[in-house]
């Protein structure tokens, strides 16, 4: 082997390259999603890259499926509707709630508060108050919207058997 002067072992070079972007992969990317009148909503630009584990529903499932194949350096864009983002809107998660059961918080209109219930955690927004009424909203701030994603994919590797299990990334970007 051929070895160029200044090398002192032999380099190996991984064929990441060609690396599709499938179930157990582990995907970094940096996006940037506006709605359909070009407001831009979200980016990664200037952060690190959004890491992720595919096929585990980390992600919604419009970007999983325009991300599936991809290889490392492919740029493309994806239009998704509310039903594979964050969902149609729900008019019955609008309700109204007496101010007291903010203990003592005094809400605005745009204020967000974490809710619970036996289903999990999520989040409702202020979006009026008349008197000691607070009309809250627990849809997803984007539901309803159509998703226009710029995406560029950074990386893919292969999953360590920990990730799999744990269903997330572990190291950069990841938890732990
Ligand atoms: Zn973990």
């Amino acid at each position: 082997m051929y070895l160029p002067p200044e090398c002192s072992e032999p380099v190996i070079i991984q064929n990441k390259q060609t690396m599709q972007i499938s179930s157990e992969k582990v995907v970094s990317i940096h996006y940037t999603l506006k709605d359909n009148t070009g407001n831009v909503l979200d980016s990664s630009e200037g952060k690190q890259p959004l890491y992720y584990l595919h096929g585990f529903g980390n992600l919604i499932p419009g970007m999983e499926e325009g991300l599936e194949g991809r290889l490392k350096g492919d740029s493309f864009q994806v239009v998704i509707a509310p039903e594979k983002g964050y969902g149609v809107r729900n008019e019955d998660y609008i309700q109204q709630v007496p101010v007291d059961a903010f203990g003592g918080t005094v809400p605005e209109v745009g204020m967000q508060f974490q809710a619970g219930n036996d289903q999990g955690r999520y989040i409702v927004t202020v979006t009026g108050i008349e008197g000691d009424l607070v009309t809250v909203d627990a849809n997803h701030p984007l539901a309803g919207v159509e998703l226009h994603f710029s995406v560029e994919v950074m990386e893919v590797r292969e999953a360590t058997a920990d990730e799999i299990a744990h269903g997330h990334v572990h190291g950069p970007g990841g938890a732990h």
